[in-house]
């Protein structure tokens, strides 16, 4: 099936005589399962959509289904943060866990948040699929970054999310620990069958998707099929 949809989606900044429009009409079709890339020039708006898509930001016009339900129809801010906690996983370049608590309770808390059980043995598992068994009552601080983006990833993946956004999820880490979290990524869409959909800078990092879709002032202007992810790797 398909997993996201975007009808004419756009964004415009700005007020009167001082306006952006940062998505120009953009639509697109994701179907279940797939790893997909967006890159673009900086400014090209792939950001916004990310924020759009992930129901983390309001398009100005257009659509947006995840797993085929309309992404806030007509409900409010609650609605739309409701609708995010049950069907979004949401990877950020800077990790953005919360410091004060451990890794095992960054990872529970979108369970607690979503008003499901919080499931440690579940949370054990999916920390344990990323690596970190042995980290679960660490602080981020006391971990490294591709740790860290790791208990993110965990923490996305862990209320099993129909879609996972990450905006430069391998930005900020260095080459092996980027590898990883992109492997992680492409298991969490190969065994898993997540849906993931990743901004990125980098075409090594884009070479893992299944497909790259490229933005430029806010259209899309092209897409690639990328050789198999095997045969880079
Ligand atoms: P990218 O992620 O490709 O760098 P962005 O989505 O961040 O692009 O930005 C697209 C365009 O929208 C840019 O011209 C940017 O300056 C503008 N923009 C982004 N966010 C805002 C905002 N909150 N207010 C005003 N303009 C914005
Ligand atoms: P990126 O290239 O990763 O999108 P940016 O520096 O473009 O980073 O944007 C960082 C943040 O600043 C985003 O939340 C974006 O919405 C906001 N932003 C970008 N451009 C503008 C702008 N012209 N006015 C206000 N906010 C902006």
């Amino acid at each position: 099936g398909e997993a996201l949809r975007l009808e004419d989606v756009r964004k415009v900044y700005g007020t009167a005589g001082n306006r952006v429009a940062a998505l120009d009409g953009v639509s697109l079709s994701l179907p279940t399962g797939t790893f997909t890339a967006v890159m673009g020039p900086s400014g090209s708006g792939k950001s916004t959509l990310l924020q759009c898509a992930a129901g983390l930001d309001r398009p100005t016009g257009g659509r947006v289904y995840v797993d085929g339900a309309e992404l806030a129809a007509g409900g409010g801010e609650a609605a739309l943060t409701k609708f995010r906690r049950q069907r979004i996983g949401f990877v950020f370049q800077q990790f953005n866990l919360l410091p004060t608590l451990t890794v095992m309770q960054n990872v529970t808390l979108p369970l607690k948040l979503a008003g499901r059980k919080v499931d440690r043995a579940r949370a054990r598992e999916v920390l344990a699929r990323v690596g970190l068994a042995d980290r679960l009552h660490h602080l981020p601080a006391e971990l490294s970054g591709g740790q860290q983006q790791r208990v993110a990833i965990a923490r996305a993946l862990v209320t099993e999310p129909k879609v996972v956004f990450g905006d430069e999820p391998t930005g900020a880490l260095d080459t092996r620990s980027a590898r990883e979290v992109l492997e992680l990524l492409r298991e969490s869409v190969r065994l898993y069958g997540r849906t993931v959909v990743m901004v990125t800078h980098d075409p090594v990092a884009a070479s893992y998707a299944d497909a790259v879709l490229f933005l430029a002032d806010g259209r899309l202007v092209g897409s690639l099929q990328t050789p198999t992810a095997e045969a880079v790797a």
